[in-house]
């Protein structure tokens, strides 16, 4: 980790206004308001059944999300800037309302739309 880079800082504030934006692209993704993790120590403190496969690891991410239990964490102190923080929560909740697409051009591209505005309609399971 360089000692220089200039990490975004976690208070209340920014928390409310992550919560906010988390809101926001709920609402255009047309998902469920995930609960949203800040913290390592928040991962560690859910029940491990909850974080499995990504528990102790989930540090080394700026997110993750845990599509089956409709969980999001977020790991602000990691992040660099504001851009990255709004392009990782943009990334982890197109993960929730396409939870069958892996990462790649589509997924990317996605990623680009939505952080543009964008607004999708319900995932329909397939059959
Ligand atoms: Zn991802």
């Amino acid at each position: 980790m360089i000692l220089s880079q200039i990490h975004v800082k976690l208070d209340p504030e920014l928390k409310l206004q992550i919560l906010e934006k988390v809101g926001v692209y709920s609402n255009r993704f047309s998902i469920s308001e995930p609960k949203i993790l800040l913290t390592t120590k928040e991962v560690l403190d859910m029940p491990k059944e909850m974080t499995e496969g990504r528990r102790t690891s989930a540090y080394k991410y700026y997110g993750v999300s845990y599509l089956q239990h409709n969980m999001v964490f977020i790991n602000v102190r990691k992040i660099p800037d504001e851009k990255n923080l709004e392009n990782t929560l943009v990334h982890e909740l197109i993960h929730m309302r396409f939870p069958y697409l892996a990462h790649g051009k589509r997924f990317n591209k996605l990623v680009r739309q939505g952080l543009r505005g964008k607004t999708f309609l319900p995932y329909q399971k397939r059959k």
